[in-house]
């Protein structure tokens, strides 16, 4: 599972983008002015590197890899504003030859220019929403909209005739961690521990933030016995994990785990009461351990 980007980090690349966006309209109006008025033509922009020495260019280019680069919108950008440079640069150089540019090229301009200033716009909605659909603590999804994905999963199963595994986590005896060391100790707990349940699972899976030491894991195409193994190591991965304590200490924690196969047709509610109910058999059956929904027993 990708990790999701840190708050102070959505800021900053919220605010880089900001300034790319206001340098590409700065640019788009010189270009613009140079192809209608032929005047102060922007002789860098002649250059077949052009693209590389903007301002975009130098904030798309220079870091690898790019903190953006999982998002679909980012692959896309770069794509655009090249096009949109090939294009600027051959609608300049006929003005610079005492010409006008065709129609279509100078179309393409502005339709290349308009488009990068859209998607740069977009890129930048989608990193500010990842602030409203992400815990700050842990970095999984927050239940705002888990309902709406694992409907989408659900009918993504009927298409495609994939099963789709969910499991319900719950670490365990976790009150007496914070009782006994502390709520920054709590903390630290789920923080690094669902940082390495994230690290097992795959690209297409995700974690919810259910409730406060509660994660729902979304195990897309994957049937029972192949989740149960996918679950299998992180309970027992966790159980070996170290954690550290604000301070120090090094500690060891257990979480006790529900899973059950989604219903292709019933409520996705349904589902998640089933691996409640096999959540609760896992608690009662001792913890840290594994304990399966079966449709019809349990
Ligand atoms: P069990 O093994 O049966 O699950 O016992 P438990 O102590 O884990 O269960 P219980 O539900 O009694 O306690 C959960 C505790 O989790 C209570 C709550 O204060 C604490 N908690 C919830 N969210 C957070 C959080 O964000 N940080 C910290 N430090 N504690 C939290
Ligand atoms: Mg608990
Ligand atoms: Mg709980």
């Amino acid at each position: 599972m990708p990790l999701p980007l840190e708050r102070d980090q959505i800021q900053q690349l919220t605010e880089e983008l900001e300034v790319i966006i206001a340098a590409h309209l700065a640019w788009f109006k010189q270009l613009n002015r140079a192809l209608v008025c032929g005047s102060d033509l922007p002789t860098a922009d002649l250059h077949p590197e052009a693209h590389l020495r903007s301002p975009f260019g130098l904030w798309y280019y220079t870091r690898e890899p790019h903190p953006l680069a999982e998002y679909a919108i980012f692959q896309e950008l770069g794509a655009i504003q090249q096009a949109m440079h090939t294009a600027a640069r051959l609608a300049l150089l006929e003005v610079a030859e005492g010409r006008r540019p065709a129609p279509d090229l100078y179309d393409q301009c502005i339709d290349l220019s308009l488009r990068l200033n859209t998607r740069l716009r977009n890129l930048q909605l989608d990193i500010i929403g990842e602030l409203l659909t992400t815990d700050p603590l842990t970095g999984c999804s927050t239940r705002r909209g888990m309902l709406v994905r694992l409907r989408e999963e659900q009918e993504r199963m009927l298409r495609i005739q994939r099963p789709c595994s969910i499991c319900l986590m719950d670490f365990d005896r976790f009150k007496r961690i914070n009782d006994e060391l502390g709520h920054p100790a709590g903390d630290a707990v789920l923080r690094q521990g669902m940082q390495f349940a994230a690290g097992v699972l795959r690209k297409y899976d995700s974690i919810y933030r259910y409730g406060g030491e509660e994660f729902l894991i979304c195990l897309p195409g994957t049937p029972l016995n192949d989740a149960a193994q996918v679950v299998e190591r992180i309970r027992h991965g966790l159980e070996h994990l170290p954690i550290r304590l604000p301070g120090g200490r090094v500690i060891q924690v257990t979480a006790s785990f529900g899973l059950t196969e989604m219903h292709p047709k019933r409520p996705v509610e349904e589902s998640i009461a089933n691996a409640d109910l096999a959540l609760i058999r896992a608690k009662e059956n001792g913890r840290n351990r594994i304990e399966i929904w079966w449709e019809g027993k349990i």
